[in-house]
C-alpha cells in the first residue's frame, strides 16, 4: 500500500480552521460577513466569556433552505461563486466556502435558519465537525448561528487565546468596523448582560459615526468628501473613489487601532493604505503618532484581489501605486482645505473654528503648538506654586522630540586652526554623584537649567527633570495606595468605542489605584469623578484616553506592572512643567534638589536624557588650555 492518502474532510477542516479561525473574533467576522452577504438589515451579536463560551449571531437575511443548510457545512460549499472567472471580481464578502465547516470543526455549533419560501425552518447541530442532529423547527426567518466552546477539541489553540477582555476587545472592534461600513443596518453587540453597541439604521455615514463614537469625536474629525479618480486603461476606464473621515492633525494616537479601513465595504488591514495615510500626515504629525481614520475605498471588484489570505483581511490592488497616491493626495488636500483656524493651540476634544485663509506653511507650523497646560498643584511647597504666565504659547511639545539618542550630542567646532579640537562633546554625565552639589547658574531659552559642577557645566531639561520627579512620586504613592486626589466639581464624561470600553473594564482597577475615580456612565461613556491631584484638569481627558490607548496598543500583553508605570509616566508627562516656561531661581533650586533625590535621575520614563554635561576637560581643550 502506498504511503500517501487523502486527508479526511474532518482533518482537512481542522487544518483550514487553523487559518480561518484564529480567535473568537475571526468567528464573529466570518459569521457577520455571511449575514451581510445574506442581505440582513439587522444583525445581533451575543457574546459570553470573551467569545470562548458563546458566540451567537442572529440575522434577518435570506435564510437557507434545508438542503442548502446541510450543504453549507461541506468544504468549499458556497452560493457565492460558481466559476473561476468570478474569482476575478468578487462582490460578496465571502466566497471560499470554508468558514462554516472550519468553525463547525472546532466548536459545538447550532444553525437555525429558514428561507422565506419554506414553511418550516431547519436546525442543525454539529460538534467538532460531526453532524449530530438535523431537525425541522419553527423559526421566524433569517439565520441564527450559535457557536459554543470554541476550540474545545483543539487544546493547542485554546492555549493561545488571550484574556477574556482582550478577545472581547477584538470582537468589539470588529463589530464596530462593520457597523461603520453599513450605516443603513442595525447592529447590536452584547457581552453577557452588557450592551456594548446598539445602533439603529441611519441615513448618513456621519450619523453612524456619531452613534458609535459620540459627538466629541465628530468635532475632531474632518469629513473626506467622495473623490473620484479615473484610471485610463487600454480596455477601458476604471473609477476609484474614496470617502470617510480623518482626524485633525492635533489628534494623535499612539497606535493604529483608530484606523478603520474598508475596500469595497470589506474590513481590511492594508500596508499600502496605512502608508498612504501616514504619508498624508507627513510633517503634520510626529512620526510615531497615528491619526484616527475611517476610510472607504471603492473600486471595480476586478481591481482588487481579496483572495490573498484565508481570513480575507489582506487585499492586493492591481494598480497599487495609483491607489496609494490617490488616497494620499485626497487626504492631504482635505487636511489643507479644511484646516483649522490659525489660533494654533486647539485643545484636544474641543470644537475648532472653520477654516479661514491661512497659508499652508503657517498652518503646518501652528500644528505643533499644544495647549499650554499650566500645572497647578504640582510643585509642592505652596509658595513655589507656578502661576499661569502670559508667556507666548510653547513652540513645540515633547511629542515632537525624536526618540532618545544613543549617541551623545556632538557640537562640531570648525577646525580652521590646526590643533583645534575637532569636536567638543556635550554628553551624558558619567555619574550623577555630583548632582546634589551643583551650583545653580540660571536658565536658558526658558527651558534649560544651567548649573556648575566640579567637573563641568551641567544642562538640565526642566520638563524632563520634573517629569522624572513626578513619575517616581506617582509610582511610590500608587504602591502605598496613597495617591493624592482632587475631586472634580463636574464629572468629565468621556465617550468610548466598544473596544475602548472593553479595555477600560480591564484596567479600571489600575486607573483607580493611580488616583482616577471613574465609573461607567450610560452606554458607551464613562465619568471621571476624581483624578490625581497633580494633573491639570485640562489634561485629564487626554490622559485617560492615552492610558486606555496604551492598554489597547499592540502591546496588549503589557504586564500589570508595565501598565502602572505607563499610567504614572502619562500623568507625570502631562503634569510636569513645560519647556518655554520662565522659572525663578527658587523653583529651579527646588527642581534640582528634588531631581537629586530621585532614584534614577538620568532619564525620563520614556528614556530621554534629563541631564547633559560639558566636561571640564572639553572646556579646557576648547580654550586651548590643554
Ligand atoms: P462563503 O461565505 O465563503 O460562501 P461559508 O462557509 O461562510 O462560505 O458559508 C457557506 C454558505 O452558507 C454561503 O455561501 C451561504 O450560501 C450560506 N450561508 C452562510 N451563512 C448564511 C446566513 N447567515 N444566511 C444565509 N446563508 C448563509
Ligand atoms: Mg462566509
Amino acid at each position: 500500500m502506498g504511503r500517501i492518502h487523502v486527508l479526511s474532510d474532518n482533518v482537512a477542516n481542522k487544518i483550514a480552521a487553523g487559518e480561518v479561525v484564529e480567535r473568537p473574533a475571526s468567528v464573529v467576522k466570518e459569521l457577520l460577513e455571511n449575514s451581510l452577504d445574506a442581505g440582513a438589515t439587522d444583525v445581533r451579536v451575543e457574546i459570553e466569556g470573551g467569545g470562548r463560551r458563546l458566540i451567537r449571531i442572529a440575522d434577518n437575511g435570506c435564510g437557507m433552505m434545508r438542503d442548502d443548510a446541510m450543504l453549507a457545512f461541506e468544504r468549499h460549499a458556497t452560493s457565492k461563486l460558481s466559476n473561476v472567472d468570478e474569482l476575478e471580481a468578487i462582490a460578496t464578502l465571502g466566497f471560499r466556502g470554508e468558514a462554516l465547516p472550519s468553525i463547525a470543526s472546532v466548536s459545538r455549533l447550532v444553525l437555525e435558519t429558514r428561507d422565506r419560501h419554506e414553511q418550516a425552518g431547519t436546525r442543525i447541530e454539529i460538534a467538532g465537525g460531526r453532524l449530530m442532529t438535523v431537525d425541522e423547527t419553527a423559526f421566524p426567518g433569517g439565520t441564527t448561528i450559535t457557536v459554543r466552546d470554541l476550540f474545545y477539541n483543539v487544546p493547542a489553540r485554546k492555549k493561545f487565546l488571550r484574556s477574556e477582555q482582550t478577545e472581547l476587545a477584538h470582537i468589539a472592534s470588529l463589530v464596530t468596523h462593520y457597523s461603520l461600513a453599513n450605516p443603513d443596518k442595525s447592529f447590536s453587540l452584547t457581552h453577557g448582560e452588557r450592551d456594548l453597541l446598539r445602533v439603529a439604521p441611519v441615513a448618513t455615514q456621519r450619523e453612524r459615526v456619531f452613534q458609535v463614537f459620540g459627538d466629541t469625536a465628530l468635532e475632531e474629525l474632518i469629513e473626506v468628501d467622495t473623490q473620484v479618480k479615473i484610471l485610463p486603461l487600454p480596455d477601458g476606464e476604471r473609477a476609484f473613489t474614496v470617502h470617510g473621515f480623518i482626524s485633525r492633525p492635533q489628534v494623535q494616537k499612539s497606535n493604529r487601532n483608530s484606523i478603520y479601513l474598508f475596500v469595497n465595504r470589506r474590513v481590511i488591514r492594508d500596508r499600502l493604505l496605512l502608508h498612504a495615510i501616514s504619508a498624508a500626515y507627513h510633517n503634520l504629525m510626529p512620526s510615531a503618532c497615528y491619526p484616527f481614520a475611517l476610510l472607504f475605498v471603492d473600486c471595480d471588484p476586478g481591481e482588487v484581489d481579496v483572495n490573498v489570505h484565508p481570513s480575507k483581511t489582506e487585499v492586493r490592488f492591481r494598480h497599487a501605486s495609483f491607489v496609494h497616491d490617490f488616497v494620499r493626495d485626497t487626504l492631504r488636500e482635505t487636511l489643507i482645505s479644511k484646516r483649522p483656524a490659525p489660533a494654533g493651540a486647539i485643545p484636544l476634544h474641543s470644537p475648532s473654528q472653520p477654516a479661514v485663509g491661512l497659508p499652508y506653511s503657517e498652518f503646518t507650523q501652528s500644528l505643533d503648538v499644544p495647549p499650554a497646560d499650566v500645572p497647578r498643584s504640582v510643585l509642592p511647597p505652596p509658595d513655589f506654586r507656578l502661576q499661569p504666565t502670559a508667556a507666548p504659547a510653547p513652540r513645540f511639545d515633547f511629542s515632537d522630540v525624536p526618540p532618545p539618542q544613543s549617541q551623545p550630542l556632538r557640537l562640531r567646532v570648525p577646525d580652521t586652526h590646526t590643533g583645534f579640537p575637532a569636536d567638543l562633546a556635550v554628553d551624558l554625565p558619567p555619574s550623577m554623584a555630583e548632582l546634589p552639589e551643583l551650583r545653580l547658574l540660571g536658565q536658558i531659552h526658558d527651558s534649560f537649567i544651567l548649573a556648575a559642577g566640579r567637573e563641568g557645566l551641567w544642562i538640565i531639561d526642566q520638563h524632563v527633570a520634573h517629569e522624572r520627579i513626578l513619575f517616581e512620586k506617582v509610582l511610590k504613592a500608587q504602591a502605598r495606595g496613597a495617591v493624592e486626589q482632587q475631586r472634580l466639581l463636574m464629572p468629565i464624561v468621556l465617550s468610548l468605542t466598544p473596544a475602548q470600553q472593553a479595555e477600560y473594564e480591564r484596567i479600571a482597577a489600575d486607573l483607580a489605584m493611580a488616583g482616577f475615580e471613574t465609573e461607567p456612565f450610560g452606554r458607551g461613556t464613562i465619568a471621571i469623578k476624581a483624578a490625581p491631584a497633580a494633573l491639570p484638569t485640562a489634561a485629564l481627558e487626554r490622559v485617560v484616553y492615552e492610558i486606555i490607548e496604551m492598554a489597547e496598543s499592540e502591546l496588549r500583553s503589557v504586564s500589570v506592572d508595565d501598565l502602572r508605570r505607563g499610567i504614572a509616566a502619562s500623568v507625570a508627562c502631562r503634569a510636569a512643567i513645560k519647556i518655554n516656561m520662565p522659572l525663578d531661581m527658587a523653583k529651579m533650586e527646588w527642581l534640582l534638589r528634588e531631581l537629586a533625590a530621585t532614584d534614577y535621575p538620568m532619564a525620563c520614563p520614556h528614556g530621554r536624557p534629563v541631564v547633559l554635561r560639558y566636561a571640564l576637560r572639553d572646556i579646557l581643550r576648547g580654550f586651548h588650555r590643554i
